[in-house]
């Protein structure tokens, strides 16, 4: 279909037609003003209450207006992309107390290019080589069983081979001159046979670059240095997770070196493995923002805010019949109160699939996570006032069955 046409057809429907009206086309000559519109309503979108946590597939978090600001403000004028990360990697560093950071697409990205750096060090040429010729780089990477999930992929990427170990006598016997990193992942420290000290004990023993993926493991805020502290290398971490930033953002932390050498994948290179992995001006500005507002923030208080939500619903579904509700708060990663509700599925006739299915498609629709046992909450990435419509929702849900 022609563009005009395609236009046209567009324009002829009410609900959108808005959003493609030719008029709005030619508008670039008139001044650079904007309107109040609904886009999502335009584009007949569903929006819902998060009571669901830090989802990719449910967009994330909501960022903060100092960080909308940053992203405002750096959309207006022209600044070169190598010394823009320059620049806010330097501050990163200040703020977060690590040798050196930069601004990644993501924490999978992180994951990618801090590999990368390690595997070339600062040479360009073997940059332009991976993931496809690996010659004269190390290709392997080991972890233990317990730390592999799907995003270790993101180090697949490099052309990598990764090696799953278990004890500390499978890794040391692992460990040969394919060796190019080890690799943790901060959630499952306490699933593994070998913990923060002593793996990072035989990186430094065999003289390996560590790599910790701390991706969702804000808050609590001290964990931002606590790992580079340690002694891991590199750490990784999302950006639109509890900090709160872009969600297409994350942050590389560590050392000096090797944070340089990750760069070297990264754009505005244009033959590197990082190439896909963009990060705009606008998204380094605010994430630089969004780490420092992370700083400043009251955590206690907003500890206290979510504990009162999360007790509010759980006291409010709990007078449902049959329905029980019980708060935990998850080791590392997700360190925030949350909540599994569960009931007797012989008085109360419906699945949590059927539940969380139920709040989806009320309106407001509620989006909630958990599997066959509980529908699942949190409640720091609502807006405040929010968990009184969850909490009456999902309370008149379940007593209506029984
Ligand atoms: C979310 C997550 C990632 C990916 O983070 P992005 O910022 O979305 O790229 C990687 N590792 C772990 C453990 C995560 O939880």
């Amino acid at each position: 279909m022609k563009r005009r046409q395609l236009i046209k057809q567009l324009s002829a429907l009410p609900l959108i037609g808005g959003l493609f009206t030719p008029g709005k086309v030619a508008s670039a000559v008139l001044p650079d003003t904007v309107e109040r519109r609904d886009y999502y309503k335009e584009l007949g979108l569903r929006t819902f209450i998060n009571a669901a946590g830090t989802y990719t597939a449910l967009t994330g978090s909501l960022m903060k207006e100092a960080v909308l600001d940053a992203y405002h403000y750096a959309s207006k004028q022209y600044v070169a992309l190598d010394e823009l990360q320059d620049k806010v990697g330097e501050r990163l560093a200040q703020l977060i107390g690590c040798e050196a950071a930069t601004v990644t697409a993501g924490a999978a990205s992180a994951i990618t290019l801090g590999t990368a750096g390690v595997l070339t060090g600062l040479d360009q040429e073997k940059a332009s080589r991976i993931p496809t010729d690996l010659s004269g780089m190390k290709t392997e990477v080991i972890m233990q069983k317990s730390h592999v999930i799907g995003y270790a992929h993101a180090l697949k990427n490099c052309g990598v081979k990764i090696v799953e170990v278990e004890t500390r006598k499978e890794l040391e016997n692992a460990i040969n001159e394919q060796t190019a990193m080890l690799w943790f992942l901060n959630a499952n420290n306490f699933k593994g046979k070998i913990q923060y000290q002593e793996f990072i004990e035989v990186g430094k023993k065999y003289n390996l670059p560590i790599m910790n993926d701390a991706a969702a493991d804000v808050p609590p805020v001290e964990n931002l240095w606590k790992y580079t502290d340690m002694g891991f290398d590199l750490v990784c971490f999302s950006g639109g997770k509890g900090l709160r930033g872009p969600q297409s953002c994350g942050l590389l932390l560590g050392r000096k070196d090797l944070i340089a050498a990750a760069r070297l994948s990264a754009p505005p290179r244009g033959d590197r493995v990082g190439r896909g992995m963009k990060v705009n001006k606008e998204e380094i500005l605010a994430m630089l923002v969004a780490v420092e507002d992370y700083l400043k923030r009251d955590h206690d208080a907003d500890w206290k805010l979510w504990e009162g939500q999360i007790r509010h619903i759980r006291e409010k579904v709990s007078t449902a019949p049959g329905v029980e509700a019980k708060t935990h708060v998850p080791d590392i990663a997700n360190h925030v109160p949350s909540l599994k509700i569960r009931w007797d599925q012989n008085k109360i006739k419906m699945t949590p699939d059927e539940v969380r299915q139920a709040l989806r498609d009320g309106h407001p629709s509620i989006e909630t996570v958990g599997g066959d046992e509980s529908v699942d909450i949190t409640t720091w990435m609502m807006n405040p006032g929010e968990e009184r419509i969850v909490a009456s929702t999902i309370y008149k849900i379940l007593s209506k069955k029984s």
